[in-house]
Formats: C-alpha cells, sequence, structure tokens
C-alpha cells in the first residue's frame, strides 16, 4: 500500500544507490509515517536531489515529497522528451516553473504540460523529520532495507 505521507509502497527503498553513503553523510527526510529515508540534502538551492531528472515516473515519485518539502507547496512530475527521444522525470512546483525551464532548454520538450503525477493531499511534517541520521539509526535502516 502507498504510504500516504511519502508515497512510497516500498518503505526501505531508498537511498536507491550508494544507501550507506547517502545515510551517513547526507540530511534526511524520516517519513514519520513509514520510517522511509529519503536524500533532502540541499548543497545550495535547487540542488536536492528530487529536483533532477529520473528515469522512471515510479522514481520520481519516491522523491516528490522531498520536492514538496524543500517548495513548501504541492508539486507534480512532468514527462519530458529530449531531442533523442529519451523521457526522463522530472518535479515541478507548478506549471510556470516548467515553462521557464522549457524556454531555458530548447531541445526538451513536454507534450501536454499537464503533470503525469501529482498529490492530491499533503501532509505536513515536522521539522525534526529533517536531519541526520545516528549511527544507529542507519545501522538498523540498511539492516531493514537487506530484508525488505
Ligand atoms: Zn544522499
Ligand atoms: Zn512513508
Amino acid at each position: 500500500m502507498k504510504c500516504k505521507e511519502c508515497y512510497s509502497e516500498n518503505q526501505r527503498i531508498t537511498p536507491l544507490n550508494g544507501a550507506r553513503k547517502c545515510l551517513e553523510n547526507h540530511r534526511q527526510y524520516i517519513c514519520a509515517t513509514c520510517g522511509r529515508t529519503v536524500c533532502i540534502d540541499l548543497g545550495g538551492e535547487r540542488k536536492a536531489r528530487c529536483f533532477f531528472p529520473f528515469s522512471t515516473k515510479e522514481m520520481a515519485v519516491l522523491y516528490l515529497k522531498c520536492a514538496e518539502i524543500i517548495t513548501g507547496s504541492g508539486c507534480g512530475i512532468y514527462e519530458l522528451i529530449y531531442t533523442r527521444g529519451d523521457r526522463r522525470y522530472k518535479i515541478f512546483a507548478s506549471e510556470n516553473e516548467l515553462c521557464r525551464f522549457l524556454e531555458k532548454n530548447r531541445d526538451i520538450r513536454c507534450e501536454n504540460r499537464t503533470p503525469v503525477y501529482k498529490t492530491e493531499e499533503i501532509t505536513k511534517i515536522s521539522p525534526e523529520q529533517i536531519r541526520y541520521l545516528t549511527k544507529e539509526e542507519v545501522e538498523k535502516y540498511l539492516s531493514e532495507k537487506k530484508h525488505k
């Protein structure tokens, strides 16, 4: 079942790559409902993983909550088509933001400019859910991740 707070069906799927390194070194959003953690390290405005293009819509969904936390609003996932025909999925806070991105990136198209995924209802989170994990939490999460 999809978590109503973080929108994931798999509670330990993230980090997708380099789990230990990410959990030990990057700030995480910790879902209060299912316990999933998602990298929310900013490293500058809009540099968080959630604002990069994803290869599938499903991957983008895993990071949608982080984009909503950072932007402070509901976000949508849009399908982008690159000149070579590849499709990528990118999160934007609004259609305006998508349009600005497309103006700057003329080789990228978005067919109907409506999100392929959008949140219906956003759960509020508390500031304590954004933090670095303790050593113990990292180990516990990694062992749970292995057994999922
Ligand atoms: Zn990370
Ligand atoms: Zn969750």
